[in-house]
């Protein structure tokens, strides 16, 4: 598929905002060489290590539902390739940062290499596993985690801001794509039903579900 047709096709889904942080993210330079010719194939492709890279409109949909502004604070968990970090990055501009951590050390290094080529400088990439969150940086904005989970875990509803927003896919086989907001009290919205791997860890499943 072409770019510009991918992009038109967003415009279904999504904001204007969120589809022009899209438009400005090379997808070709997040995925491995072999499938360049498919970066703008609205579909999730391998990336190694049993992992994927989101379908753009999956990306897309994300970042409008956690409604990114500039100069915002945002948590990754599961930055795979870095694709879904640089759109963030983008909607949260050069005053805002995106920490994404990841449990494989080989797509941390992966997604650093890819992220320096593609020029951002507002993520960072830390390995670790993300159903502890991030310690060190928090409270957030904003949290997204690209990987599902059997339940919210608490370290991420600790380490939200009151008045953040998280999206998070939880379940097995049959998941759904929550939206969390933390004010007096945390409430949970379900968007819609999702495919994602495994979000594996101490807060997370204890081994891949298939
Ligand atoms: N946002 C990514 C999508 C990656 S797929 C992108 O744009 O490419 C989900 C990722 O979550 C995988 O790379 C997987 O290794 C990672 N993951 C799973 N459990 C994790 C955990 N507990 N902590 C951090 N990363 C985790």
């Amino acid at each position: 598929m072409r770019k510009d047709r991918l992009i038109e096709s967003l415009r279904n889904y999504v904001s204007e905002r969120v589809v022009e942080a899209v438009s400005r993210v090379p997808r070709e330079l997040f995925v491995p060489e072999e499938l360049r010719a498919m970066a703008y194939e609205d579909r999730p492709l391998p990336i190694g290590y049993g992992q994927t890279i989101s379908a753009p409109h999956m990306v897309a949909i994300m970042c409008d539902l956690l409604d990114l502004h500039e100069g915002m604070k945002v948590l990754e968990v599961g930055g795979g390739c870095g694709y879904h970090a640089a759109v963030m990055a983008e909607l949260v501009g050069p005053s805002g940062q995106v920490y994404s951590v990841e449990r494989i050390p080989e797509l941390v290094e992966m997604a650093r290499r890819n992220l320096e080529s593609a020029g951002y400088r507002n993520v960072s990439m830390i390995l670790g596993d993300g159903t502890l969150g991030y310690k060190e940086q928090a409270p957030y904005d904003r949290i997204s985690v690209a990987a599902s989970a059997p339940d919210i875990p608490e370290p991420l509803k600790e380490q939200l801001r009151p008045g953040g927003r998280m999206v998070i896919p939880v379940g097995s086989y049959s998941q759904d794509l929550l939206v969390v907001t933390k004010n007096h009290e945390i409430r949970v919205e379900r968007a819609m039903g999702v495919i994602f791997v495994p979000l594996i860890g101490e807060y997370g499943f204890k081994d891949a579900f298939w």
